[in-house]
């Protein structure tokens, strides 16, 4: 196991710390927040008040300073609340709303949005896909048209995560039809806003979390709420994929992870023919055969993370551990619940609960044929 950047006393002392809050916290109320459709918001201001919201980010907004090593033992640790929807919910939080506005945003903005969101005070959502545009971000219609000191924005956003909780979005919109990858603008936008409404989506799964069709009419929001420079927002929101797509990988591979562990006490509790499960040789093999996987994916993973805390561009080693560590979830997921039987197929079971949630991984964030897409353009294709 090469967990060499991410094994020093530093790491052990943090680690303890979010093991503790997923296992006492979080996975008592697993089941509470699938019911809830969403996260209980105080726990965001828990997170806040234990400085897991802005790991990354500067300390001037409230956070730690630190590196992708420390973000990879948050989602390694927070894997144990047994609750795929919670983690989505968090993650979109801390590296996929947020990146952008501490990257590029005015201070002025960064002390009005960033800050509360590091200590929890306030939820961020992003907001990019559409209707009639997901994979294909280009094509997003959204408008947000200048009017003296405001934007107007009208549109449609869909499966927005924290759709409901989020206090302000990081929406992408097109500020000019004709200037190509040139005419999108990243905007702050509070929830609050007149002319903003949503309605909530029902999904197979992923409960513990909401997630949500957003509607904006007339919607005004200042210009200084622009996140950067006007017209650079297309090239802002790939450069924030990439953390959302790397948060990804090391939170699949954590929970295939314990899925794994669950499923091996589950097989040596399982009495069959006179002998537990997980004495038949076939039940062991199938157990190397994730691990296999799993590790393989859990390194690539950390290739990722080695080259982000390097400073180094990794945008190909993301794109393919997204196109890996989903494939491998699912195919974990698919062995666990077979290894469960009947029960595996119940509602409470943790391998059924797996085997809903672990399938978005290769859609959310990029679906696997866009990775495919983007690697071969990478590749000279
Ligand atoms: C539970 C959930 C939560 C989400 N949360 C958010 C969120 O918080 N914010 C947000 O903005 N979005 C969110 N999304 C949206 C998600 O990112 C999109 O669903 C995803 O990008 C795919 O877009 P699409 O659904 O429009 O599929 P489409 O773009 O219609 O693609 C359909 C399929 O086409 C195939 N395809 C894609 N590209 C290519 C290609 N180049 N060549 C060949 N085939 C291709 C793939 O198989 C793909 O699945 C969420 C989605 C879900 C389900």
């Amino acid at each position: 196991m090469s967990s060499d950047l991410f094994n020093t006393s530093e790491h052990e002392v943090f680690r303890d710390t979010v093991r503790k809050f997923a296992e006492e916290e979080l996975a008592p109320r697993a089941r509470e927040f699938d019911e809830m459709g969403r996260i209980d918001k105080s726990l965001f201001k828990r997170m806040g008040d234990l400085g897991l919201l802005g790991l990354r980010y500067d300390p001037e907004w409230g956070g730690s300073g630190l590196d992708w090593s420390f973000s990879t033992v948050l989602f390694e640790e927070l894997g144990r609340c047994d609750n795929a929807g919670v983690t989505m919910g968090i993650s979109v939080q801390t590296d996929m709303a947020t990146p952008s506005l501490h990257q590029f945003g005015s201070d002025d903005l960064k002390a009005q949005y960033l800050a509360p969101a590091i200590a929890g005070e306030m939820v961020a959502a992003i907001a990019v896909t559409e209707p009639d545009a997901g994979s294909d971000v280009a094509g997003i219609k959204t408008r947000a048209v200048r009017d003296g000191d405001d934007w107007v924005i009208n549109g449609s956003k869909i499966y927005i995560t924290n759709a409901a909780t989020a206090d302000w979005l990081c929406l992408l919109a097109v500020t000019d039809p004709d200037a190509g990858y040139g005419g999108f603008t990243q905007i702050v936008v509070p929830t609050d806003a007149p002319g903003f409404r949503y309605d909530l989506l029902d999904k197979i799964g992923n409960w513990g979390s909401d997630t949500g069709q957003l509607f904006f009419e007339d919607l005004r929001v200042p210009i200084a709420n622009t996140i950067g420079d006007i017209g650079r927002g297309f090239q802002q929101q790939m450069m924030q994929f990439q953390d959302e797509r790397l948060v990804a990988c090391v939170s699949t591979v954590a929970g295939s992870k314990r899925l794994w562990e669950r499923t091996k006490e589950y097989c040596e509790q399982r009495v069959l023919f006179g002998k537990p499960l997980s004495k038949m040789q076939v039940t062991q093999f199938k157990f190397v055969e994730m691990l296999t996987q799993l590790t393989a994916a859990r390194e690539l993973t950390y290739a990722c993370v080695r080259k982000r805390v390097a400073g180094e561009d990794a945008t190909q080693e993301i794109s393919m551990a997204k196109i890996f560590c989903g494939r491998t979830s699912r195919m974990v997921a698919d062995e666990c619940i077979q290894l469960h039987g009947g029960y595996g197929y119940m509602k409470d079971c943790v391998a059924g609960r797996a085997f809903v949630d672990s399938r978005l991984v290769s859609i959310g964030g990029g679906a696997d044929e866009t990775m495919i897409h983007y690697l071969a353009k990478m590749l000279g294709f």
